[in-house]
């Protein structure tokens, strides 16, 4: 493997990988897919997909992204699993460290993703797509009705609040400060709206609840006098930030200051040429499958094409 020189590798295997990994196997590039410690992506951690056009009925994540990597792989898509440690694309052929091994190749895809920032909870963990959910535009329609909790002062919490106030009865926000980090406008909205309380200066310690039956509470900690509480809720909401998969490729893709890569507009190009990038780890505002997948496929033609002009 040390020797051969892929046409193209893509670097990650969610929905922009992998539509990527179809597009260049169709395209007779025969793709070298690394799959990294989530193979699958963000939708292997969550239970149903109803918002993916073509699955009428919906579709559980993990089998949807296997779905996605098979049709990879009917075409000729490679795969490798590890996690890649080190990149070169100060040269060329760009070369890629995986625990032993290298790879290398002339065209790079990449496709990273983004992880939602848990609060590193053990009933998080568990509870994860049964009640616990780090998206409320995924998840936010099975909670009609129903009374649930978003962790967060940012932004996103704001957008999550009063997103899920179209489904639930009651939404709190529960804030680790007393002030809220979000822009004026985003709190203005969640202040004026009527079905969305706050929770002050507290921390989720702890989600009530089992796989089968769903979130029933959460304990609370208040930061400043240490009292415990408890809330009755039927689901909790993560929205605490995303983190881009991006460390590895620190000093030799530009990204912009939270570390999402930098595309030129309308297209997947990076600042080095024959290096692309789509899905989440460029995709700070919408961070959506179908999204991913559109990129994904934007990556392989601009690969394609550039591979062309370069070979
Ligand atoms: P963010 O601005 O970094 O806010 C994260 C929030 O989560 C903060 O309030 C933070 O508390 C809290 N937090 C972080 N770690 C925590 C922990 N371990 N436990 C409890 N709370 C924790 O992230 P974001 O809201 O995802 O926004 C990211 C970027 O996207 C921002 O630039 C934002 O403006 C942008 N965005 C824009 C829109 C929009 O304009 N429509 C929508 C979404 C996001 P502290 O405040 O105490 O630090």
């Amino acid at each position: 493997m040390a020797e051969e020189i892929n046409r193209l590798i893509i670097l990650g295997s969610g929905p922009a990988g992998l539509t990527a990994a179809l597009y260049s196997a169709r395209a007779n590039l025969s793709p070298l897919l690394i799959e990294g410690f989530t193979p699958g992506g963000q939708l292997t951690i969550t239970t149903e997909v109803e918002n993916y056009p073509g699955f009428e009925h919906g579709i559980q994540g993990p089998e949807m992204m296997d779905v996605f990597r098979r049709q990879a792989a009917r075409f000729g898509t490679r795969f490798l699993s590890g996690d890649v440690s080190a990149v070169n694309l100060r040269m060329r052929p760009f070369s890629l460290t995986l625990e032993e091994t290298t790879v290398r190749c002339d065209a790079l895809i990449v496709s990273t993703g983004a992880s939602a920032k848990l609060l590193g909870l053990e009933s998080e963990h568990r509870l994860m797509g049964y009640g616990v959910s780090a998206c409320a535009t995924c998840d936010g329609a099975f909670f009609k009705d129903k009374e649930v909790v978003v962790v967060g002062g940012g932004d996103t919490a704001m957008e999550e609040a009063t997103f899920l106030t179209r489904f639930c009865r009651k939404v709190t926000i529960v804030h680790r400060r007393h002030q809220l980090r979000a822009s004026k406008i985003m709190q203005e909205r969640a202040f004026k709206n009527p079905k969305i309380a706050f929770i002050w200066d507290s921390m989720v310690e702890e989600i009530f609840g089992e796989p089968r039956t769903g979130v029933s509470g959460v304990r609370l900690q208040n930061v400043i006098t240490s009292a415990s509480s408890e809330l009755r809720t039927d689901g909790v909401f993560m929205a605490i930030g995303h983190q881009p998969n991006t460390a590895v490729f620190a000093s030799q893709l530009e990204m912009d200051e939270l570390g999402y890569l930098k595309v030129r507009p309308g297209s997947t190009y990076t600042n080095i040429e024959g290096v692309f990038a789509a899905g989440d780890v460029t995709d700070r505002v919408y961070r959506q499958a179908v999204t991913a997948a559109g990129t994904g496929c934007m990556a392989a033609m601009d690969a394609e094409r550039w591979l062309e002009a370069h070979e």
